[in-house]
């Protein structure tokens, strides 16, 4: 599938749409400028949903845009176009011990991409959302002019930016403050938890020594909630074994697999094989109980060696339904989404939670403090659709919102109920975007913008 096919869908293959009016994919930055369409920018479509998808304008495609402009390897203090990937800029930076300060669960993901949606890692609650170490950005505004912003100069533009969507313009530049690390591997530790209230105390554990933390759940097996919470920290020189110590940030390789090859017309995946997978996963995982070393790749990307998994879903695609709960709400709230989706039958082939710290300026950005719940959720039909309408009602009365980055469903005033700031953040968006240039499948479906 060439990068003009991939235009019509992203990650999760829902919806599929059709080709957009035109496909443009500059070969270099000084070739990047909108065109007279209504356009979005897209970088790897690592997206779940109609973020980066236009049936009815222009798609830019960003990943040409890929230089390396400066690297102060001293300081830590890194220039890249926007659609170089994190998988490349890691290839760069670990060597010389220096580390993303903010990892999404794939590395094969666009900066700009990442910025426009402000993604978050498992050290949300300790390093804040991607925006947080932005030093600057350059911005390709509806004009084609290039303006340069930054939380100091024409902060609203910069805020506005970040978890923009895409918005605002085409971020074309990024600076971004990268954090030192002593080794190329992680320190792991698991722990088997028995039912959701466990797993929320132990994510709420402030732990000084182990910065990255998750919660896998398996909920399609009795006791439904059981799980395991996996803690990390970039491990020090004096934790590798001394025959690593000399080349502490050399990693062998790691092997991928491609497949299936292709977008299947049907699921491989059914409910009795996820429950057979996640009984041998839960106790793999469990049984693990002393800490141990791990490539980086392997604990943040471990699904990015199985290329296409995604395709495992066919063409009906899945949903991922990502919200937040602020703390107080969590533990009702979660237990009343599963509830919710077993009483309907749905069934939720992956759910991830992870706790999230103090929000961001940026209006739009996802996370506020509590816990966010990622649930990945074939899709069957209809019925999904009002279930999951269901699901944002109870989301929005305990103070919540979903995931923009992974939303393809969400209606326009959910949006607005969820995200109270939208009202400033269209202030910006309109003095700086006055004919709603940039649009996207998503902002029409939201009425964002206008
Ligand atoms: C397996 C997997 C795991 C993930 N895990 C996480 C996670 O842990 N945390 C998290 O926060 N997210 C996560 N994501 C979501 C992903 O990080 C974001 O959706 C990210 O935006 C994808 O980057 P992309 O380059 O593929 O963007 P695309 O999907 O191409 O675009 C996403 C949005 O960014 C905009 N955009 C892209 N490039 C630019 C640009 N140069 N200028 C302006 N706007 C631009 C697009 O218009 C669109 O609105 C995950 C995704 C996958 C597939």
């Amino acid at each position: 599938m060439n990068w003009y096919e991939k235009c019509q869908f992203s990650f999760n293959s829902y919806p599929i749409i059709p080709q957009p009016k035109h496909v443009s994919r500059p070969e270099s930055y000084a070739e990047l400028k909108p065109s007279q369409m209504i356009s979005i920018a897209r970088g790897l479509g690592g997206s779940y949903g109609d973020a980066a998808l236009n049936a009815q304008g222009e798609v830019i495609l960003t990943n040409r845009l890929d230089r390396f402009l400066e690297f102060d390897a001293h300081n830590g203090i890194l220039s890249v176009e926007s659609g170089v990937s994190l998988e490349k800029i890691l290839e760069l930076i670990v060597k010389q011990g220096w580390f993303l300060p903010v990892m999404p669960g794939t590395a094969e993901v666009s900066l700009g991409g990442c910025i426009a949606t402000d993604v978050h890692g498992k050290n949300h609650w300790y390093a804040g959302s991607l925006g947080r170490h932005v030093i600057s950005l350059q911005l390709i505004t509806d004009t084609g002019a290039r303006i340069n912003c930054s939380p100091k100069v024409l902060p609203e533009l910069f805020w506005a930016t970040v978890g923009g969507m895409g918005l605002t313009g085409i971020i074309g530049a990024v600076t971004l403050q990268l954090k030192r690390i002593e080794t190329a591997y992680m320190k792991v530790k698991h722990q088997a938890a028995y039912n959701l209230k466990q797993i929320l105390e132990e994510l709420s554990q402030e732990d000084d020594e182990f910065e990255y933390s998750v919660a896998w759940l398996d909920v399609l097996n009795k006791p439904y909630s059981q799980g395991v919470i996996m803690k990390a920290k970039h491990a020090n020189l004096l934790e590798l074994p001394i025959s690593k110590q000399e080349h502490p940030f050399s990693l062998t390789k790691y092997t991928t697999l491609k497949w299936p090859p292709y977008l299947l017309s049907f699921s491989l995946l059914h409910p009795l094989i996820i429950r057979l997978f996640n009984k041998v996963y839960n106790s793999f995982l469990a049984k693990k109980e002393d800490a141990y070393l791990q490539a980086y790749s392997n604990y943040f990307f471990p699904l990015d060696r199985i290329k296409n998994w995604n395709f495992l879903y066919g063409k009906k695609g899945f949903i991922q339904y990502q919200c937040v709960i602020p703390a107080q709400f969590a533990y009702f709230v979660i237990k009343d989404i599963l509830k919710t989706l077993k009483q309907h039958k749905h069934p939720i082939y992956l759910a991830v939670l992870k706790r999230f710290g103090q929000e961001n300026l940026a209006p739009l950005s996802f996370p506020l403090p509590g816990f966010t719940l990622a649930l990945d959720i074939p899709i069957s039909g209809d019925k999904l659709f009002s279930c999951l309408d269901s699901l944002d009602e109870i989301v929005i009365q305990s103070g919540g919102r979903v995931y923009l980055a992974k939303d393809a469903r969400l209606k326009p005033k959910a949006f607005r109920d969820m995200y109270k700031r939208y009202p400033e953040w269209l202030t910006v968006k309109q003095y700086w975007d006055p004919h709603n240039k940039f649009s996207s499948s998503l902002s029409r479906r939201l009425n964002i913008g206008s």
